[in-house]
């Protein structure tokens, strides 16, 4: 089974492709957690995106395709896939239909993980992760189970996105409605994307994706 996750920034997408990965042995394909590495490695993509992820612009698709290109059809993915954060203009969803035809596979369904735009930015900027597994959480909605260690590995060390400060998420709401919002009418055209309302709590939410991926 093969899903795109599609939403604003500080809808969800990660947090529920975390718990559907493990829930449904799929992999999650985060371009943003993977151009993030890219950055703290140090590598060439990585001093290419650093700036305009500050800025809260989109990198290059040229970039993000190249990166994705190789995990699609990867060992690691063989039972399917969860795209988070990517594709996020038509020229990266054209590439990934490409993509996809070349290795006779394709998505079967893009969840809308909708949410209003002024819950979005007091769920961004209450939001951490740990600094050694990346599991997410959030200072009002997913504190860690046991005071301040890490649910998944028990570490202490937890780390907040640079870009989750006010200014880079206008910058980001405004990159998502100008170009990753009309990918809804193109997947709508192709009869594969589904909206889930996901202000509900993050289990309601769970509950409403698995439904979906369990009528697919
Ligand atoms: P995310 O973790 O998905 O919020 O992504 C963080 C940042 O990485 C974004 O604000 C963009 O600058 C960059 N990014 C991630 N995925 C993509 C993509 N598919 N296309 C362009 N830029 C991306």
């Amino acid at each position: 089974m093969n899903l795109i996750f599609l939403g604003a920034p500080g809808s969800g997408k990660g947090t529920q492709a975390e718990i559907i990965e493990k829930a449904k042995g799929l992999c999650k394909l985060s371009t943003g957690d993977m151009l993030r590495a890219a950055v703290k490695a140090g590598t060439e993509v990585g001093r290419k995106a650093e700036a305009v992820m500050q800025a809260g612009g989109l990198v290059s698709d040229e970039i993000v395709i190249g990166i994705i290109a190789d995990k699609i059809a990867s060992v690691e993915c063989k039972n399917g896939f969860i795209l988070d954060g990517f594709p996020r203009t038509i020229a990266q969803a054209e590439a990934l239909d490409k993509m996809l035809a070349t290795n006779g596979m394709k998505i079967h369904k893009v969840i809308e993980l909708a949410v209003d735009e002024d819950i979005l930015v007091e769920r961004i900027s209450g939001r951490y992760s740990c600094a050694k597994c990346g599991t997410g959480y959030h200072d009002k909605f997913k504190k860690p189970k046991h005071d301040s260690a890490c649910d998944n590995c028990g570490s202490h060390e937890f780390i907040r996105r640079k870009d989750d400060n006010a200014e880079t998420v206008k910058a980001r709401l405004e990159a998502y409605n100008a170009q990753t919002a009309p990918l809804k009418p193109y997947y709508e055209q192709k009869g594969k994307l589904v909206a889930i309302d996901a202000m509900q709590e993050i289990s309601a939410v769970t509950e409403s994706l698995e439904k979906i991926i369990q009528a697919a």
